[in-house]
């Protein structure tokens, strides 16, 4: 019977997957500061989006803070790889609390373009999804804000000044194909509008959706392990569902439901920026009692991105030696 449960399966991993550089340095940012200055440390808003990574840190010493205002004075104060609006770098200032910035290069980068525009006399379109921190981030590190659009249907809607002094900005996770279409349909509105077309979407985004387009292509079920508010592991598994794959996405092993196996043999999996590789391990082992699985991976793009440390860090582990 085709609905019949399998008997064996193949799983084939995406490569790359999980983790990318910024996320590696912003954890790597809290477990520093956690052995140079002791814990507690305190993490403005979760490190990244994923709770498992959450809890690990949690469980040495971090304490995570939604607002400054949690923070007790003198605290050692680390804002997370999303970055921060600039309110909140001028109160941590004015309180002067120890901070240590993990906001991943690649979002900052983002931030000075929009200045950059913005000191241009433009204004700032960003593509984004509202409520997440990158763009909250990002709205207020540009003078003036930023108007947020989603999707081609938003540019319609946008009341601007000067159509021929505009710019725009993007989140570092997006889906490149949808955002491709938001740009087209802002040029055709702001035929002056200046922007960095989909290169600020970062490469770790950019790869792991390259990935999973590929796996997609060959298997029967898709399983991407990362947070509900992860949005490049959201943009993952919405591939895999756009090209026709039943596709879901999970926190973790306990989440796969047998039901979902029905008629299966090939499975894929990958896994968004903020998913630590134990996760796909556990999976790989629990996808093995639903039938025994024989594991394979892609070749993919090699990644050799690495952000270096702040500065207080560095500093201070070269004088501990
Ligand atoms: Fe940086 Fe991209 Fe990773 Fe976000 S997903 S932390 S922008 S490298």
């Amino acid at each position: 019977a085709p609905d019949a449960m399998p008997t064996h399966l193949r799983v084939i991993l995406a490569s790359p997957r999980g983790f990318c550089a910024g996320v590696e340095r912003a954890i790597e940012i809290v477990e520093r500061a956690l052995e140079i200055y002791g814990p507690p440390v305190y993490v403005r808003h979760e490190i990244v989006h994923n709770k498992h990574v959450v809890e690990t840190l949690r469980n040495q010493g971090a304490v995570f803070v939604e607002e400054l205002t949690e923070v007790p004075d003198g605290a050692v104060t680390v804002f997370s790889a999303h970055g921060v609006p600039q309110a909140v770098v001028k109160e941590a200032d004015r309180r002067a609390l120890p901070v240590i910035d993990a906001t991943c290069p690649l979002v900052s980068k983002v931030h000075r373009e929009g200045q950059n525009l913005a000191r241009k006399g433009r204004e700032v379109i960003m593509i984004g999804h509202e409520g997440h921190p990158e763009v909250e981030g990002t709205r207020g590190q540009v003078p003036g804000g930023v108007h947020l659009v989603s999707q081609v249907e938003d540019v319609e809607r946008l009341q601007i000044r000067d159509p021929d002094m505009v710019g725009y900005v993007t989140q570092t996770t997006l889906s490149v194909d949808d955002t491709k279409d938001v740009i087209e349909a802002l040029k055709r509105r702001f035929p002056k509008i200046q922007g960095p077309d989909v290169k600020d979407i970062c490469y770790a985004t950019q790869n792991r959706q390259t990935a999973v387009r590929e796996l997609a292509s060959q298997v029967d079920l898709l399983l991407v392990v990362g947070a509900r508010n992860s949005s490049n592991s959201n943009r993952l598994a919405e591939i895999g569902t756009t090209m026709g794959v039943p596709s879901y996405l999970i926190d973790d092993a306990t989440m796969i439901e047998d039901a979902w196996f029905r008629g299966v043999s090939v499975v894929g999996v990958t896994a968004g920026a903020s998913a630590p590789e134990r996760l796909v391990r556990d999976l790989v082992a629990r996808i093995d009692k639903v039938a025994p699985a024989r594991a394979e991976q892609l070749q993919g793009i090699e990644e050799h991105m690495q952000f270096k440390l702040p500065r207080v860090l560095s500093d201070a582990m070269r004088e501990r030696g």
